[in-house]
Parts: C-alpha cells; structure tokens; sequence
C-alpha cells in the first residue's frame, strides 16, 4: 500500500534523453573534401585520328539515310561527341574520347584511336600514368573514383599487385560502416603499449603508455630535396592539422618556416639531437634521422615522442633489434619511392619480414612500426599494413595530389625534379590534400567493411586475409610440366 501521490519514474526514457544529448556533443570525425578543379590539364588519355575522305563519304551516305536528324548525322560515329564539333569529324575532340572503340570498329577503314604518348611519358614504371592520372581525380573529387566498369586493372603482377585481399561475403557483416551508420575506426596509435602495467608501492603506475593517436594511418612524408622548403611543407602542415595526422619535415624547414605545432615532427640529425627542446608550440614527436645509441640515451626518457629512422638497406633487420633493444618505440622504414630496399627487395616482403621479427620477439604491440615508400595508389595503403605497417608514409602521391610535374631520377629519395603548377596557391593545395586523403580513407573504409573488420588497427599484420598470385598460381599449376619452379 502507497500513501499519497504515486511518481513514476520514466529511467529509460530520461537515460535516452540524456543519451541523445551527449551523441549531439560528439564530434564524427570525417575529412571536408569539396571537388576543386584542376590547375593545369592533364594530357588527354587517347588521339584520334579521322581520314578526311572516309569521314565525307560516310556523311553522304547518312545524310540521306537519316534526312532531317541532323544531330544523328553530325555525331555519327561516335556517341561522346568527339565528331560533334563545328565541323564534326572533320576536326574530332580528342579530349572527349573514352577509348570505347565503337568508331574504329565501324570504320576501321578511317578512324584510329591511339593511346597519347604524352600522357603514358607521366610517371615512370612503377609511379605509372594511370596511377598519375587517377590520383589527380581522386584529389579533384575528393571521392572513390568510380568506372561502373567493373576493375580495368591487372589480376596479379608485380609489387603490390601481386596481393588478392579476402573480400568475401561471407565475412561481411555489413555495409553499415561505410556510410557511416555505424564506426570503422580508422585511427592508429604511434608509440609503445606496455603488455602489462606495472606499479610502484603507492599505486602509481611505472610505465604508463607514451604513445599519440592519429585519426588515418598515414602521415605525410617530407617532400624531395627540390621543395623541401616553401609553399609544399606549409600546404603539408595545414593539411596535416586538418586530417589530424602528422607531417614529417626536416628541422631546419620547420625552424625557417615557424612551422612547429603539434601535427608536425621535426627530423633531427642525431649530432643535433639537443635541438629537441627548441621546437615547441605544442609539438608532440620528433624523429630521429638514423640510428645513433649516444642519441638515443639523451633523449630516450624525453617527454616528447621520439621516432627513428631506419632505411631498408645493409643490415637493418640487426639494426631494428638492437633499437627495439634499447627501448625505441616507433621505428620508420624507409625504402626508395618504388618501395624497394637498397638490394632491390620489396617493402611487401620486408615489411613481413619486420613485422614477424617483432612478433616472435613477443613485443610486436611495444613497438609501432611506420613505412614510407612505394605507396602509389589508395590500394597499397591496405595491403602494407595487412604485411605489418602501423601505419604508412605518402610521399610522391601528395605531389601529384598538387599536379606537380616530377622529372629525373623519380626513383631515389630525395632526387626527383618537381615542376609545380602555375598559380599553386596555399588554399587550393590544401584542400587538393584533403581531398585525396578523404578519397584513400573511404577506399580503406571499403576494404575494411567488406573485409568485415572494424577497425584498421586489426589489420595489422593479417596475412590470413590476402593471397598472394604467386603461391595461388604455384598451387595449382606447380605440378605442370613446364611451370616455373614446378615439375620438370
Ligand atoms: S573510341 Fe569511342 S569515344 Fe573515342 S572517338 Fe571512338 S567512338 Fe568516340
């Protein structure tokens, strides 16, 4: 029996309320990206080439089968417009080819379609054209470039194409996460996760994780020697802080330009690692340029978060032990912009190679590895950390992002020529950045969804969910007479 006025509580729905509340308070993370046009035109993907007498003969013919349809006769033969000009064929707009070849095929007594060989000379053969050509839309767009075509590309090849990803419906719950009714986590953390704490007789933790979070797992590379300093580190670093990922520049940039904040770490020569205490304005991390023990020591207990640079040549394996021996935690990878190592070794194979290092050495999640190098498309992102990478490094792809020309050697670090574009301004370039790191993140968005996995930290290293076309091709046909390294 109750006395007097009964209240009743409403727990769930006021626990809603407040829920709803606090979801307004959250801040989804996500990149602006806004379509923003081109600064210079890149070479049009084919030539075609239209003989003025089959072209007038072909007229004569429509004009009188289709009389009257002018807009038929005078786009005939091709359907994108490229005989549609003032005077048709007569003066054909390449730009607006496709390569569907309907023409040639009709006519193949008046119409050839070439590949323009202006626009395969971009690149070299591993940054290819096509590459180029599709991270300039990419940085147009800011979007997943889409064919409605089906993949156009290679099944298997060199590099990175020779990973397949496991992409199964089978392991793939939902679409959700891609459109954002649900989270794929795409942040990484950089740094050292101790196995287990340990605390001192008063409870005070001993060895508390120093590590950082970034929202992507890329950071931005320093740019070639040629643009080092100016416009390109200032772009990089305004992008930097607007993706919330970090730019690595070397000191001396950042001290000429002002540019130290915490987006950026500076790269310091081991003989001036003392310089560590000048950057400040919120800097968080520096990276060491190679490895140096005496370094290490004086900056090994150092607030800040200090990375080292390895390059994958001699015996850097030896060299990564003895780092992670003396307590570095993130550890950068270098390898030359085609991903290869000093010996012609792929970053692939070399990045599995560390990655299991540290695996049986039982302190993979103590130590954060980092790869720059030989990233030249959204895919690679993936494959390099499915191959062990924390998180990777974009060097070359940033400067085409920008629609920078790259001339000479485009293969060693540091060494291309960079053409920029006329007219390149702080603001277009920035937001070219992030339209390209906006389009990368929602194409490993894709992957991770319709690999089913929910956040990219557990990717890492998952060889389990890749084929590799050699060993599938080594399976099936290594018992044919004939077969490379098969039965004989
Ligand atoms: S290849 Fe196709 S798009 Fe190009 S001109 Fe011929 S019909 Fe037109």
């Amino acid at each position: 029996m109750v006395d007097g006025p009964v209240t009743i509580q409403l727990p769930v729905a006021e626990q809603a309320r407040l829920n709803r509340e606090k979801a307004d308070t959250y801040h989804r993370y996500h990149i602006d990206a806004a379509e923003t046009d081109s600064r210079q035109k890149y070479p049009r993907r084919f030539n075609v080439k239209v003989g003025k007498f089959g072209l007038a003969k072909l007229l004569f013919k429509e004009f009188f089968k289709y009389f009257g349809h002018w807009d038929v006769v005078f786009s005939r033969p091709c359907t994108y417009g490229v005989f549609s000009g003032p005077v048709g064929g007569f003066s054909p707009r390449p730009d607006l080819c496709v390569g569907c070849l309907r023409c040639e095929v009709q006519h193949p007594d008046f119409v050839k379609v070439t590949h323009n060989p202006e626009l395969a000379a971009l690149g070299d053969s591993y940054m290819t054209s096509k590459h180029i050509a599709t991270i300039d839309e990419e940085a147009r767009k800011g979007s997943v470039p889409v064919r409605g075509q089906g993949y156009r590309g290679r099944f298997g090849g060199p590099g990175f194409d020779q990973m397949f990803t496991d992409m199964s419906e089978i392991v793939r719950p939902s679409r959700d996460g891609i459109h954002g009714r649900e989270l794929i986590g795409t942040s990484v953390d950089l740094g050292s996760k101790p196995m287990r704490l340990t605390f001192d007789k008063s409870g005070g933790i001993l060895n508390a994780p120093k590590m950082m979070t970034i929202q992507v797992p890329f950071i931005y590379a320093p740019p070639p020697d040629a643009v080092a300093s100016g416009i390109v580190p200032e772009i990089l670093v305004e992008a930097a802080g607007k993706v919330d990922t970090l730019v690595f520049l070397p000191e001396n940039t950042v001290t000429a330009q002002g540019l130290a904040g915490e987006n950026v770490v500076p790269i310091i020569a081991p003989t001036r690692i003392g310089n560590i205490e000048s950057h400040g304005n919120g800097t968080r991390m520096v990276e060491m340029s190679s490895w140096n023990l005496d370094a290490w020591n004086q900056v090994k207990e150092h607030p800040l978060l200090v990375s080292v640079q390895l390059p994958l040549s001699g015996d850097w394996k030896n060299t990564m032990m003895e780092m992670i021996d003396n307590g570095v935690s993130i550890i950068h990878l270098i390898s030359d912009y085609h991903g290869e190592s000093e010996d012609g070794g792929f970053i692939m194979d070399l990045y599995q190679e560390a990655h299991f290092a540290l695996v049986e050495k039982g302190c993979r999640d103590e130590v954060t590895l980092l790869g720059t190098g030989g990233i030249a498309g959204a895919d690679h992102l993936p494959k390099s950390i499915i191959t062990g990478m924390d998180a990777v490094g974009l060097d070359l792809p940033l400067l085409i992002a920008m629609q920078a020309r790259l001339t000479g050697d485009t293969k060693t670090r540091g060494g291309p020529g960079v053409k920029l574009p006329r007219g390149l301004d702080k603001e277009w370039g920035v937001q070219r950045i992030l339209n390209l790191s906006c389009s990368w993140r929602d194409q490993l968005l894709e992957i991770l969804g319709a690999m089913g996995v929910r956040e990219v930290r557990r990717l890492r290293g998952e060889v389990g969910r890749a084929m590799w076309c050699g060993h599938l091709e080594a399976e099936a046909f290594g018992d044919i007479e004939g077969f490379p390294g098969g039965e004989h």
